[in-house]
């Protein structure tokens, strides 16, 4: 249930109802917007009812919300949520690049993507330090030598960081490198490091599973933020389907949906939902166009010679491209919402 005050309401009003809340045993979670405070209700909210909320002071309107997942849900807060990574804003007009190798492999290469990168205009490196490979003979990453050469690469270029924590047990490690803390598909439904990282002081990336669903993925946003995080970025990293041909299906639609269903930012994953190099410019495209407040990219200056994901690795070229298109979908997009705002 949120309680949605009026735009005129006192601190005092506020506190009031919050006092109201947690008489009836419940958890509060204030979001105060430009425009409205509300006071979300967490627990078993049956024994209030709507109308005894809407009676007290600087109320305007109390409701149930139906979907299973209230704080990241679009009535819980009507502003979008606009994350701050040291000053990169995610889920704001400009899509946000995030790009760099699939696994931080050495120091050389690694930096040699980090300038490239930024010099087209990325604002964010990516690199896996502690790596989730399907097989265990696979390359595993770096681990915490990799985290060193990443905060490095952030001296030289002033690029932040996203990297993936793999355990609950490593967030404290990870986060003392990482501007983001990256969850992956395959640890989407792993609780226990949810509500690690809803406790860490750092954004989240969260990629949506292989194999869930767009409420399941939601859900597992909720765990985040229910621990206090209001700091996520979701990503589509493409689902399992039967077609071979991609190493999965970016689900497009799913952008505008998430973005209807929640005030989260989303950003897509051409790299890992396509596995080819030759769909991840047509897919970055589409993916912005369909409404992503930015894109994780996969790039490496030799990607033949790349420990993990070669196959879908653009070239340094190649990101210099992807850049350029993108930015030309994006230009169009906002001279497209330009003109509709001026003629409603
Ligand atoms: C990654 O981005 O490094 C990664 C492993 O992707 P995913 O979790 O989407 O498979
Ligand atoms: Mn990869």
């Amino acid at each position: 249930m949120i309680v949605i005050m009026s735009p005129g309401a006192e601190e005092e009003d506020v506190q009031q109802v919050i006092a109201k809340v947690e008489e009836a045993g419940l958890e509060v979670h204030l979001s105060r917007g430009v425009e409205h405070t509300l006071v979300g209700l967490v627990g078993d909210t049956r024994q209030l009812t709507v109308e005894e909320l809407e009676v007290l002071p600087g109320v305007q309107r109390a409701m149930r919300i139906m979907q299973p997942f209230k704080l990241v849900s679009r009535e819980f807060r009507v502003e979008r949520t606009v994350v701050d990574v040291g000053g990169v804003k995610v889920g704001a007009k400009e899509p946000v690049f995030m790009a760099g190798p699939c696994a931080v492999e050495d120091r050389e290469s690694l930096f040699e993507t980090a300038e490239a990168v930024a010099d087209c205009g990325a604002q964010i490196l990516r690199g896996g330090a502690f790596k989730p490979r399907t097989s265990p003979y696979s390359f595993q990453g770096l681990g915490q030598e990799g985290l060193r050469l990443l905060a490095q690469a952030r001296e030289r270029t002033g690029l932040k960081i996203v990297t993936e924590v793999m355990s609950a047990g490593d967030v404290e490690m990870v986060s003392q490198v990482a501007d983001i803390l990256q969850v992956g598909a395959r640890n989407m439904q792993n609780y226990s490091l949810l509500r690690a990282v809803g406790s860490a002081d750092r954004p989240v990336l969260l990629k949506r599973g292989m194999m869930s669903s767009v409420q399941e993925w939601l859900m597992a946003a909720e765990y985040i933020v229910s621990e206090g995080n209001t700091q996520v970025i979701l990503c589509e990293r493409g689902i399992r389907t039967f077609e071979k041909y991609t190493r999965n299906t970016l689900d497009l639609s799913s952008i505008p949906l998430v973005k209807k269903l929640s005030h989260l930012p989303v950003v897509a994953d051409p790299s890992h939902s396509t596995g080819r190099r030759d769909l991840v410019v047509p897919m970055a495209e589409a993916a912005i166009a369909a409404g992503a407040d930015g894109l994780l990219v996969e790039v490496h200056p030799r990607p033949e010679q790349a420990l993990c994901d070669g196959a879908q690795s653009l070239t340094l070229e190649g990101f210099a491209r992807l850049v350029d298109r993108v930015g030309a979908i994006s230009s169009a997009k906002m001279t497209v919402v330009a003109a509709d705002d001026g003629g409603s």
